[in-house]
Formats: C-alpha cells, sequence, structure tokens
C-alpha cells in the first residue's frame, strides 16, 4: 500500500474527499498545510508575509517528506505543493497522486467563504484563481489520476465526498467492503488477476487446502488455471463440481458439497473458492458458512451478474421447492477477486443479461455509468473493466448503507418487483435480466404517473435497454393480472401496498408504498 496524495487547485475540496477516503480505507489523514502550521506554529498566511512563498515551499517540502516518512495515508496537499519538480517526483515516487477536478465557479464558492486564509488569492478572487489557474494549466493538466467532482445527470449535479472516494478508490482500484461483521474484505477488479488467484489467497494467509467449487460448465474452462495458480501458490487444491444451472441451486447439491468437503479433510482453517456464476456463489458460500460453522471463503465472480452483484454482500443460500433463495445466511467472503477476462467465454446472451444489473445500478446512484451504457454492448465489451468496476462500487456503497437490508438496500429492488413477477409468469423463459429491464421501464412509467419522476425518464431508460439488446415491454402473451397476482404473492406480508424502488432520476431512486396495484402495468 502506497500514500494517497490529493491535488488540486485552492478550493477542490482536498481535506473533506481525503477525510471520507481515509475513513473508507481506514487510512491515517493528514492535511499537508495544518501540518506546516502545527509545525512551524503560524498560519500559512503569516509565513508566506513573513518569509515569502520561496521558503514556504521548503517548509512545505520537509512537511511533506515528515508526513510521508509514516505509514500509508491520505494526505492532502496544498494547491501548489507539487508545482517544485522535487517535490512531484518524491510524491509520485511514494505514493499515487490524484487530481480532484473542479468547475472555476464552485471553487470560487468555496473560497469565498474563507476569503482572508488564501494569501496568493487576495484582493479580487475570481480574477486572481483565473490567472492562478491558467498560470498552472500545464501543471495542473499534467496529472493522470483524475477525478471530476461535478456529474451529469438530468441535471448537473455535485458529487458528495464520500461519492468522490469511492470513485478513487475505483481508480486506484482499492474497492473494498467493510462488512458488518467487522471483516473488511477487498474487492479487486483485474484483467489477468485470475493467473495470479494463488498469490491472493497466500498474501491473505488464507488456510490449506482449498477446495474449488465450480459448476461443470465453469470447471471444464477454468479449473486447470485456478489448479495451477493455487499450487504454485503453495496450496493442495481439489475441486468439487456439480451440473450447471438453477436446478442445481438446491439442499442435495449442498449436502454433497458437505460431504465432499469433509472427505478431503476441509476443517475451518482451510479455504474455498467459489469460481462461477451467482448459482455457484451462493452454493458455495452457503456451504462454506455452514461446515463445522463457518470457513473462510473466496468469491471468484465469472458471469457479469455474478461479478457486479451476488458476489458482493454475503447473501448466500439455496432455493425449495417452496420458492427461491428461501434458506440463506449472511456470510462476507475474504476477497473477491473479478477478473473481465473471465467474461469472453460467457454466452452473449447472458453477458447482456447481466448488463440490465449495471443499467440498474447506474440509474441507482451513477449516471455516468447509466450514460456510459448507452452506448452500447460493443463498447461495454470493450470496457468491461471501467463498467464492472463502477457497477460493483455502486452495489458496495448500497450493502455498506443497509447490510441487513432494512433500509436503502431495498433500492437494489428497482426494476425487480415487476421483474420478478415478469420472470415468474414466463415460467423462466425470459431470464432474470430481461424480466429486470422490462420491469425497469414498467416502473419508471410508473414512477412518471406518480409524479416521482419527471416526463421522458422512462424513454431513456427504455432506449439504453433497447440499445443493449434487452426487451423493454411485457410480452403480450403474459396476462396482466396474473403478473399483478404474482407480485402480491411475492410481497404477501403486507399485500395491501408493495414497496416500490422507482427511479426518481437517474441516479436516484424512491421507495414508494403503491396501494393501486392494479394501476402499475397501465401503459
Ligand atoms: P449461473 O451461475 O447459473 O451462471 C449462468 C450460466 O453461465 C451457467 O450455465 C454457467 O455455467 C455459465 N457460466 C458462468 N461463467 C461462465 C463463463 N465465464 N464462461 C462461460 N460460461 C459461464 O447464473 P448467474 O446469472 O451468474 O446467477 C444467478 C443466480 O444468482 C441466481 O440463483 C440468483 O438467485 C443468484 N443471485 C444471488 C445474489 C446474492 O446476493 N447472493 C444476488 C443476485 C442473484
Ligand atoms: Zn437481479
Amino acid at each position: 500500500m502506497k500514500h494517497i496524495f490529493l491535488y488540486g487547485p485552492p478550493g477542490a475540496g482536498k481535506s473533506s474527499v481525503g477525510k471520507a477516503l481515509a475513513e473508507r480505507l481506514r487510512l491515517p489523514f493528514a492535511d499537508l498545510d495544518l501540518e506546516i502550521e502545527k509545525s512551524a506554529d503560524r498560519t500559512i498566511p503569516k509565513i508566506m508575509e513573513e518569509q515569502g512563498e520561496s521558503a514556504f515551499r521548503d517548509l512545505e517540502m520537509k512537511t511533506l517528506k515528515q508526513v510521508a516518512n509514516e505509514s500509508p495515508r491520505v494526505i492532502a496537499l496544498g494547491g501548489g505543493a507539487l508545482l517544485r519538480e522535487e517535490n512531484r517526483g518524491y510524491a509520485e515516487e511514494c505514493g499515487w497522486v490524484v487530481f480532484l477536478e473542479t468547475k472555476i465557479e464552485t471553487l470560487v464558492e468555496r473560497l469565498r467563504k474563507e476569503q482572508d486564509q488564501r494569501p496568493l488569492l487576495n484582493g479580487n478572487l475570481e480574477e486572481k484563481l483565473r490567472t492562478l489557474l491558467e498560470q498552472r494549466k500545464g501543471h495542473y493538466d499534467s496529472f493522470g489520476i483524475r477525478v471530476s467532482q461535478s456529474g451529469q445527470s438530468i441535471l448537473e449535479f455535485q458529487k458528495t465526498p464520500e461519492q468522490i472516494a469511492l470513485e478513487i478508490q475505483q481508480k486506484l482500484n482499492l474497492l473494498c467492503v467493510h462488512a458488518p461483521d467487522g471483516n473488511i474484505y477487498d474487492v479487486v477488479v483485474q484483467p489477468g488477476g485470475f493467473d495470479s488467484l494463488g498469490g491472493f489467497l497466500s498474501e491473505r494467509k488464507l488456510g490449506n487446502p482449498v477446495a474449488i467449487i465450480a459448476d461443470e460448465t465453469v470447471a471444464n474452462l477454468y479449473t486447470e488455471g485456478a489448479v495451477k495458480s493455487i499450487e504454485g501458490a503453495g496450496y493442495k487444491v481439489r475441486v468439487l463440481s456439480f451440473p450447471a444451472g438453477e436446478n442445481s441451486k438446491n439442499i442435495d447439491t449442498v449436502m454433497m458439497l458437505w460431504r465432499e468437503m469433509l472427505k478431503i479433510g476441509l476443517d475451518r482453517k482451510c479455504t474455498v473458492v467459489s469460481l462461477g456464476g451467482g448459482v455457484t456463489g451462493d452454493l458455495a458460500g452457503f456451504a462454506a458458512s455452514t461446515l463445522m460453522r463457518g470457513m473462510n471463503w473466496v468469491g471468484v465472480p465469472t458471469t457479469l451478474l455474478a461479478m457486479v452483484d451476488s458476489s458482493l454482500g454475503g447473501k448466500t443460500g439455496f432455493d425449495l421447492p417452496e420458492g427461491k433463495n428461501l434458506i440463506g445466511t449472511f456470510h462476507s467472503p475474504k476477497m473477491v477477486l473479478a477478473d473481465p477476462q473471465l467474461l469472453k467465454t460467457l454466452p452473449e446472451t447472458e453477458l447482456i443479461s447481466g448488463m440490465a444489473e449495471v443499467v440498474k445500478h447506474g440509474i441507482i446512484s451513477d449516471p455516468e455509468l447509466f450514460y456510459l451504457c448507452s452506448r452500447g454492448l460493443d463498447w461495454i465489451k470493450d470496457n468491461l473493466e471501467e463498467v464492472v468496476k463502477r457497477a460493483m462500487a455502486v452495489k458496495i456503497k448500497i450493502i455498506e448503507e443497509d447490510p441487513y437490508e432494512k433500509g436503502v438496500r431495498a433500492s437494489l429492488n428497482l426494476g425487480h418487483t415487476v421483474g420478478h413477477a415478469v420472470e415468474l409468469v414466463s415460467h423462466f423463459q425470459l431470464r432474470h435480466g430481461e424480466a429486470v429491464a422490462i420491469g425497469m421501464v414498467a416502473e419508471a412509467k410508473l414512477a412518471e404517473r406518480l409524479t416521482v419522476a419527471t416526463k421522458g425518464l422512462s424513454d431513456a431508460v427504455a432506449e439504453s435497454l433497447s440499445t443493449l439488446g434487452l426487451p423493454i415491454q411485457i410480452p403480450k402473451e403474459l396476462p396482466r393480472d396474473e403478473i399483478i397476482r404474482a407480485m402480491r404473492l411475492d410481497k404477501k406480508k403486507n399485500a395491501k401496498a408493495i414497496r416500490f424502488a422507482l427511479p426518481a432520476e437517474i441516479g436516484r431512486v424512491e421507495l414508494v408504498d403503491v396501494t393501486d396495484l392494479e394501476g402499475v402495468l397501465e401503459d
């Protein structure tokens, strides 16, 4: 782990973003300007006034070195801290430098509130700032890792420090989940990362031997590579597999896994690797969470749905004849490794189906992701790393806020209230993602009718989904009344009203109780 330096012009919010980032990564936070003031026992304006800018920059360098000598941390830098080549070289050697891009209007607004503390900007603030930015343009533009503070939804909006922090984690590949049991697990998104699976396990000191659990399709494609990599890291490895498909997600498969795990001598200190889609993750996670009251497991998702959705959040389980996912546990993994290259062998229909969840995550809280999805499947295939990282970040944000599904996690239900019912009434002829796509459009139309959303939102959602090859209308042959009945049954606890997660705009969802279920599917 290296230091993370936050850089940008005065007023870029380096301290507030830095604090949010440090908290997420559980790293200490340092504000270089405050450290300088502490060690000089004077304010920066005073130092500038008494000794001039050059002496201040000397002090800045000295303090930078002192702070960077400590254990890895998030460090907010002053707006000109890296002007000197020496400082820049030093910072880039011992850390990542992340540049915060901010519009001048925002900078001016923020700086007005604290004008007297910025010696280089005394006088006409806006004019001075423009000159400063002009002078430093080449310098500021030369930093490669950049995060923009404003985003584009239907309207332009200002991101919160937490959103920016998560985006920085995405860019630096430092995503992690803070699980409610206190476990923090890394989420590594890395093309080619699969080849280093063994190394990832031994870095985390996970126990020997290792059981790889995979369905037969994935086992044929990938266990040879996984075994090689894990054995290469000094582990003994066994592969346990079962027939591919939802039909295997039952107690019989779980029983087989438990017994095979015992047969190969697995105990609480050993490790389970789930290699596969959501079915495998749910089964392997469940077996790992229950055998001997729980053992360590690692998720290696191989479908898009598993990467962006089921591998995160620690939900495990299996189906009963009475319904899907009726038995389960929460048991967070020790790590999730998503290698987008594994998606190359995934049938296109599965990839498209997974894209419905990606679009959903965009609508819930990442408008940029939503607009990227609108570029179509070819673009997506060429940019899977970016798409997967962004979509995972949305899910991480939500499960951290609400790990046990008591509140905001319900926003992940977007498109699913109608979607599940449509999936069921189609007798699973529609894939999950296809049904969710249909559900998202129907629910966006409902949001417009209830004036939760403004007109046009459902068209935007429908256009994006159909560009990706997803259906957007309930097939004519599916009876509407059966779909409504299925919705009611699905949520039978309070059948009078159903709580919908409705899109309010691209990037924001509202939870709304709907009583007039007959009206839900009107066009
Ligand atoms: P899946 O695991 O059945 O995978 C779909 C198909 O793709 C399978 O036939 C599989 O063999 C094949 N496959 C997987 N990876 C491949 C690859 N790289 N190349 C070629 N073929 C590959 O299904 P899924 O869509 O990944 O997951 C659906 C399941 O996830 C459902 O059971 C659902 O309930 C569950 N789920 C769980 C959660 C959770 O939070 N735990 C969330 C959402 C969904
Ligand atoms: Zn889903």
